[in-house]
């Protein structure tokens, strides 16, 4: 089983695809995590994306649809794995069904309206140890800027600066959101209400995963 999680930045894929994955064991690959590890080390990826990330925009298809294909092909994606900010683009999305064609799927678009999404991204902090996420006021840890899980110091993406939050948006609606009509005609696009919180949202996949005859 591959399940895809569609939605704008911020819409929850990565909380919901963790929650997802801790349910059904799949591993979660999400390219932005690989990316951002790939900066981090310094790697000639990581030298080649970095200034396309600060600025909001989308790194080259081939380079993360490489990093795709390595992940996916690692042993413990064998009996299936959750893609979480991958495919943002068509070409990325016929790339992935060549890849591993023919595995059943399902393309899940967690839905958000803007405001939401501004208030979420402007509002998160991350812990770059372990990868724990936070929220200002939805999700405030226990003490002001250190992970619960780790004792990490908390920061704000570069990315989820207002200015580049608003980028992202805009290459979100037009590179990414035309990936609806390509799940469409696949058949495997199914549309959640990802609004409130994790924990209600996850409710609803579950749901979802019940009437497939998947349940979590
Ligand atoms: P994310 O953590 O998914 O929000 O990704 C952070 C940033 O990494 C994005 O704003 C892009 O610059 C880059 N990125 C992540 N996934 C992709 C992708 N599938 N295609 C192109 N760029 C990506």
């Amino acid at each position: 089983m591959r399940l895809i999680f569609l939605g704008a930045p911020g819409s929850g894929k990565g909380t919901l695809g963790e929650m997802v994955s801790r349910a059904t064991g799949f591993p979660r690959v999400s390219t932005g995590d690989l990316l951002r590890k790939a900066v981090r080390e310094g790697t000639p990826t990581g030298r080649k994306a970095e200034a396309v990330m600060k600025a909001g925009g989308l790194v080259d298809d081939a380079i993360v649809t490489e990093l795709v294909r390595d992940r996916i092909s690692a042993p413990d994606c064998l009996g299936g794995y959750i893609l979480d900010g991958y495919p943002r683009t068509v070409a990325q999305a016929r790339a992935v069904d060549a890849i591993d064609t023919g595995r059943p799927e399902l393309a899940i678009d967690l839905t958000v309206g803007e405001e939401s999404i501004v208030e979420r991204l402007c509002g998160r902090r991350v812990c770059p140890a372990c990868g724990a996420v936070f929220h200002v006021n939805r999700k405030p840890p226990q003490a002001a800027g250190v992970c619960d899980a780790c004792g990490g110091e908390l920061i704000q993406r570069s990315d989820d600066a207002p200015d580049t939050v608003r980028e992202r948006l805009r290459v979100y609606r037009e590179a990414t959101a035309p990936l609806e009509d390509y799940y469409r005609a696949k058949g495997t696009y199914r549309a959640i209400d990802g609004e409130g919180y994790a924990e209600d949202v996850y409710a609803r996949i579950a749901a979802l995963m019940t009437k497939e005859g998947r349940p979590l």
